[in-house]
């Protein structure tokens, strides 16, 4: 087995009517967890990681934990650069293995985030890379990235098709109201807006910022058209969460191969509840 491009997966996603999780890993033992979660519920399956983690994991010890992951469990799995910005950097994650990426060009205006969106696809398409871009700017904070609440933007339904038309990527993360992070304040999503931009064009789409949003929501998501769903926040507060409620019971624990393990059940179990409700299960 090896790393594979989300191609494939969103397309049988968006017709078979789910949503492929891309969950954000960190270390061996998220991706453990993460792996072991969906091949017990045959769910395929995305690890994502930002330019933060790639730069604390390193590119290679991430391939390479993957490339084993695939091969233990016989399920392809893909490896996604989760908002990334520099085209360069693309360039050598992919060249070191990587076959799913996400070009963030959303602070850019509309002209340039084309232009930027579309060297990136340029090269990662000769790569067998899948490419995904996002076309409006979601709150919050993701990596080291802080977009002000008010300066987010909900994605123009005829932009987007202009934009995935004149790019050529293969899905596009869009902006109804989600943002990164947990929500100060009941989030309030556009699905109009959703649905209008599913209407009007046939490549997958991505939905960001899903930690803390009411399942039925996310649901209602992906049955107007949403094919990728991505967690991040929620898996890390319930692991360490739960590692620090260790601590507090074992204040003395040294071991790693101890206090990480209630962290990993914690997680286990996010893990499988957003399979669930991505409806991915037994879709491998
Ligand atoms: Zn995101």
């Amino acid at each position: 087995m090896y790393l594979v491009s989300t191609l494939e997966m969103l397309k049988r996603a968006q017709q078979g009517g789910y949503a492929v999780p891309a969950f954000n890993v960190h270390n061996l033992e998220t991706i453990q967890v993460i792996m072991e979660t969906a091949a017990e519920m045959s769910s395929p399956v995305i690890l994502a990681g930002t330019p933060g983690t790639f730069g604390y994991a390193g590119t290679e010890y991430l391939v390479a934990i993957c490339e084993q992951a695939s091969n233990q469990y016989k399920m392809p799995v893909a490896l996604h650069l989760d908002h990334h910005e520099d085209y360069a950097d693309i360039c050598h994650k992919v060249t070191a293995g990587v076959r799913s990426a996400m070009i963030d060009g959303s602070h850019f205006n509309f002209q340039e985030n084309i232009q930027l969106v579309k060297k990136v696809v340029d090269f990662c398409h000769h790569w067998d890379c899948s490419v995904e871009a996002e076309l409006g700017r979601l709150g919050g904070q993701e990596d080291d990235l802080i977009v002000d609440d008010k300066d987010a933007l909900y994605t123009d339904p005829d932009a987007a098709v202009e934009f995935i038309q004149k790019t050529g990527i293969d899905s596009l993360a869009i902006a109804i109201g989600t943002a990164h992070g947990m929500y100060k304040s009941e989030p309030h999503l556009d699905f109009d807006r959703l649905a209008i931009i599913r209407q009007k064009t046939d490549t997958p789409l991505v939905l960001h910022g899903a930690s803390g949003i009411p399942d039925a929501d996310v649901r209602r998501c992906i049955d107007l058209g949403i094919c990728k769903v991505n967690v991040a926040t929620e898996l890390k507060i319930a692991f360490s969460d739960a590692i620090k409620d260790y601590f507090t019971h074992h204040p003395d624990a040294n071991d790693p191969r101890h206090y990480i393990v209630p962290g990993k059940a914690a997680m286990k179990k996010i893990v499988a509840d957003k399979i669930r409700v991505c409806g991915s299960a037994g879709k491998l």
